[in-house]
């Protein structure tokens, strides 16, 4: 029995401790974990530098609102668009709100309201980025949705020529749809898109919740495709567990929001700002990323080895991969965590592998054998 609100299907261990990859469950059973708390811990748990930004900083100041200047969001806001297109960054604390004031920016900008977004696409669940997500079972049983919202089947470019007319304020999409597969965007699709924003006043708004902060291997996904995002939104790696999220947009959309017209509380808290600061500094750094790089090389070459019959299909990018098959594989999650590996499913068919950025090859391959020993049939 238990006084929560039984919104999750949790699996029947509690993670009590964590260094890097590796987890301990409340009996002391260790896990390589290939979830990183969904795409969250991208220093792995306990980083020693994390762990000392945080302490610092609680020993300073721990809120002071935005009632007042911040200094240390100004810091991280220039450290985030250093060398991108973007200009401006604003803080809050989920990706569901990162992309609520997305879709706000939006609106308020081109004073239109129709926004397309993708089928098994997933921004949130608030009742913005609820309705801009393109799952029924996400929307089901919770009434209306926010109106003017069109869901396009993802990589499809005559149905997306087809549905672009002057009504569109911004076309919203992941790079890699996380929750709906590992699904990545197509060269195709993304060109068409680009080309469709750049000749009208359409926004194109890229969800990097997931795939942002290193993820993919560049600092945002949408670098290692033909888009060029108005905005983009940013939360689960950008604080590596604590939960820090951010929009980034361009200096056009700077005088859209003025003073009172959107806000938080919590965004940009000093805790949460001192943690992502490092974060990004620590991820941001070429080298770091090219390792990131070169481990998903590895990563995907091993699995392809593993699995050469094409059972289980490898998809994604850098370290956002998944195993997919033709059947369900909820099953196979439960017999991973008893043989030690911890992984998220991505919809029904794929296993999602999320370990931390700085995972050890060591670790993908103690990972890979446990895979290939519980999936296999043979
Ligand atoms: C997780 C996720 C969200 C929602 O983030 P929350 O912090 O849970 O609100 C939005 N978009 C994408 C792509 C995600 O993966």
């Amino acid at each position: 029995m238990s006084a929560l609100f039984n919104t999750y299907a949790r699996r029947p261990i509690a993670l009590v401790e964590g260094k890097g990859t590796i987890v301990k469950d409340q009996n002391g059973k260790e896990y390589l974990d290939f979830t990183s708390g969904i795409a969250v811990l991208s220093l792995g748990h306990a980083h020693p530098e994390l762990v000392k930004a945080l302490r610092e900083q609680s020993e300073k100041i721990w809120h002071t609102s935005n009632l007042f200047q911040a200094p240390w969001q100004e810091k991280l806001a220039e450290s985030l668009v250093k060398d991108t297109h973007f200009s401006y960054a604003f803080f809050c604390n989920s990706g569901a709100e990162a992309n609520e004031a997305a879709i706000k920016l939006a609106r308020k900008h081109t004073g239109k309201h129709h926004i397309i977004t993708f089928k098994q696409s997933f921004h949130g669940r608030t009742f913005g980025s609820m309705s801009a997500t393109g799952q029924e079972k996400i929307q089901k049983g919770f009434g209306p949705m926010l109106e003017k919202f069109t869901y396009l089947p993802f990589n499809d470019v005559d149905a997306l020529r087809n549905a672009v007319d002057d009504s569109v304020a911004a076309i919203m999409l992941e790079v890699i749809q996380g929750e709906g597969g590992v699904n990545p965007v197509t060269d195709e699709f993304a060109e068409a898109i680009q080309e469709i924003c750049s000749q009208s006043d359409i926004l194109l708004i890229v969800d990097e919740v997931q795939t942002g902060i290193g993820r993919t291997g560049s600092r945002f996904a949408f670098e290692q495709t033909p888009l060029k995002p108005d905005i983009i939104s940013l939360a689960k790696g950008l604080g590596g567990g604590f939960p820090i999220a951010a929009i980034l947009g361009t200096k056009e959309l700077y005088d859209t929001f003025g003073p009172g017209s959107h806000g938080t509380t919590f965004g940009g808290n000093p805790l949460g700002v001192a943690v992502a600061q490092k974060v990004i500094d620590i991820v941001f750094q070429p080298e770091f990323l090219n390792e990131v790089k070169k481990k998903s090389e590895y990563f995907i070459d091993k699995l392809k080895e593993a699995f050469p019959d094409g059972e289980f299909k490898v998809k994604g990018k850098g370290l956002l991969l998944g195993l997919e098959s033709e059947n369900e594989v909820g099953e196979y999650i439960g017999k991973l965590e008893e043989a030690g590996l911890l992984v998220c499913p991505a919809g029904t068919k794929v296993l999602r592998l999320l370990p931390p950025l700085t995972v050890k090859y060591e670790e993908i391959d103690d990972a890979v054998a446990i895979l290939k020993k519980v999936l296999s049939r043979k």
